[in-house]
């Protein structure tokens, strides 16, 4: 069997890596490097937590944390991408993505508890014993937050990294990178292969999208195209600083975790609703200023400190909020892969596309996400 991914993302690392483990003949097909496009710019948060007032989304986000934890286990000491330090989310932080459960805190943690998710609610002593940094006051009297112990995030380049070259190296994979795709090529009602910008072709016997937000340019035609309802975000990073924060903080006005190397990354949904498409990506960008002045607020040890970068990118967000992955109507060995979250639910992807492309079997999880609903809606 011969597949052609369309794009080196997290979903499309996770993809390509499980076909060719399982002896597919893979093509990665991506317009610039891997790990260039959202997958570089996102808070990468790994939980099922926020996802409670939805069972199924509950199932599949869990599907999504433990297959994480599984892919680390296979690289052994190479699987040094996920980190699980623990999440700190303060009573009235925002969700990031859809607002699922935006239950009192007593409801939400005695339905955490019902799920058996690991959650505990926090007072100002506990805070200052797990995170002595943050000023004394940072959860206000009366104010309470729930500490997830095993919740962590991904550090998206770095597993998409690993999983391109163990695809290249270990199942000989062929990797494509500064070749944009054009269009996808059907014959006869299937996929065949894709068109590259130089006029390059490609044939396959599958091909996946993975392109995310850019998933309907690469197709070349509005019959293969999914309806996306994407956003911005912005991320600002600071430079190296002495002072360890040791867990994922969501505050009500700022995110904030490590990101390697002693530099942190902040963002807030109130600063990505100020963002406009032509807005520049700069350390000086007034929402980049807020999140440093935030941070210094929240640390006093980094009162006054500047975003050393800022970054914006869009989310892969189909409309309705919800995940996008299956064949399309009509199309049968052609298969999309479009969801916001992509992070926390890309290892998970990576198998349930292999168990359904290669042996038949889709999992249960994907399906109320399957593209056809919006096919449906239409006719
Ligand atoms: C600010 C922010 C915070 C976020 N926080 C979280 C979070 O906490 N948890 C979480 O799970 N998710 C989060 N997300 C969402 C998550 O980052 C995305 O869902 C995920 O990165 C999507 O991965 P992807 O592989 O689909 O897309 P991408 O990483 O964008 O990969 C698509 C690839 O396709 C390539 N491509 C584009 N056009 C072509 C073409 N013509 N030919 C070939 N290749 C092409 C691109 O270059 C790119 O490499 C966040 C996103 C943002 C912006």
């Amino acid at each position: 069997m011969k597949a052609i991914v369309i794009g080196g993302g997290v979903i499309g690392a996770a993809v390509c890596y499980r076909l060719a483990e399982a002896g597919t003949s893979v093509t990665l097909v991506e317009a610039g490097r891997v790990a260039e496009g959202t997958s570089l710019t996102s808070f990468a948060w790994v939980s099922a937590c926020e996802k409670i007032d939805s069972d199924s989304y509950f199932r599949l986000s869990l599907a999504g944390v433990a297959a994480h934890r599984d892919l680390v286990a296979e690289f052994g000491a190479a699987g040094n991408w996920y980190h699980r330090p623990g999440v700190i989310q303060w009573l009235g932080a925002g969700y990031e993505g859809l607002p699922l459960a935006e239950s009192p805190l007593h409801q939400k943690l005695s339905r955490l508890a019902a799920l058996g998710y690991s959650a505990e609610r926090i007072g100002r002593d506990d805070l200052a014993r797990l995170e002595p940094c943050l000023r004394p006051e940072a959860l206000d009297i009366g104010e309470e937050a729930i500490h997830y112990p095993e919740d962590g995030y991904v550090e998206a380049p770095v597993m998409i990294g690993a999983l391109v070259e163990a695809a290249v190296a270990r199942f000989g994979m062929d990797l494509r990178t500064q070749t944009p795709v054009r269009r996808l090529i059907t014959v006869n009602g299937r996929a065949a292969g894709v068109e590259t910008a130089t006029g390059e072709v490609f044939y396959a016997d599958v091909v996946i999208n993975c392109a995310g937000r850019w998933a309907n340019d690469v197709v070349g035609s509005p019959d293969f195209t999914v309806p996306l309802a994407p956003t911005l975000g912005l991320i600002a990073y600071t430079p190296a600083v002495g002072t360890a924060i040791r867990k994922v903080l969501r505050t009500p006005n700022l995110n904030v975790r490590a990101d390697g190397g002693g530099r942190l990354l902040l963002r807030a949904n109130d600063m990505d609703e100020t963002l406009s498409a032509d807005d520049v990506a700069r350390p000086d960008h007034p929402a980049a200023i807020e999140l440093a002045r935030r941070l210094g607020d929240l640390i006093p040890s980094l009162g006054g400190i500047h975003a050393e970068a800022a970054r914006i990118a869009t989310r892969p967000i189909p409309q309705g909020g919800l995940p996008c992955v299956g064949t399309l109507p009509g199309l049968d060995n052609y298969w999309v892969a479009v969801t916001h979250g992509g992070i926390n639910t890309s290892a998970f992807i990576g198998i349930a596309l292999r168990d359904e492309i290669l042996r038949g079997q889709q999992a249960p999880e994907y399906a109320p996400y399957r593209p056809e609903r919006f096919f449906k809606a239409a006719a």
